[in-house]
């Protein structure tokens, strides 16, 4: 592990919300539905409303966190960090609950959900500025697809997106070998 586990799982986290928002596969995130779904499987916990209104205003964080994506260096997504952090009204502070040990919280739980989304993104964006590893903020290496990814692994050889890119890439490589 590279990160806390924190962090690595929040960054997935943010990929796959950032990729929902495909320029390649479409909108995977139109129905509350799907948003129920991504919640449950990424563990979001506090007050979701479960509302349309809700479900809006999570999809109007996408563009704003693939811009994290966008930008050149490390620098501007330190701006972009501070940014998100203020509009998200994020409010460190420690808890304990179930059985978890003490642990870092940024927003109170009654805080809207995409505040909360926000702010924990924005701690494990400025996890990977302040340990200079904002090379592992990747696209997509496949020629057809512009889906985002963090790079977690150890060499920091991973190149394609999780949409199944990989596994495309290496059929096309298969393939032209044995035309070759
Ligand atoms: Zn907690
Ligand atoms: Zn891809």
């Amino acid at each position: 592990m590279i990160f806390a586990h924190d962090t690595e799982t929040i960054l997935r986290a943010a990929a796959r919300l950032v990729n929902s928002d495909s320029p390649t596969s479409g909108d995977l995130l139109t129905e509350r539905a799907q948003l129920d779904e991504f919640l449950a499987s990424e563990g979001y916990s506090g007050e979701i409303l479960g509302t349309v209104a809700e479900l809006t205003r999570v999809r109007a964080l996408r563009p704003r966190l693939r811009r994290f994506w966008d930008v050149p260096d490390r620098d501007e997504a330190a701006a972009l960090v501070n940014e998100l952090l203020v509009e998200a009204d994020a409010r460190p502070y420690l808890s304990r609950h179930d059985e978890l040990d003490w642990h870092l919280h940024l927003t109170r739980d009654d805080q809207p959900l995409e505040h909360r989304i926000a702010a924990e993104t924005a701690m494990a964006f400025l996890d990977l500025i302040r340990t200079d590893e904002w090379a592992r903020m990747k696209t997509c290496g496949a020629t057809d697809c512009a889906d985002v990814l963090v790079d977690l692994s150890k060499n920091r050889s991973k190149r394609f997106c999780d949409g199944g890119c990989a596994n495309r890439m290496h059929v096309t490589a298969y393939r032209a070998r044995q035309r070759g």
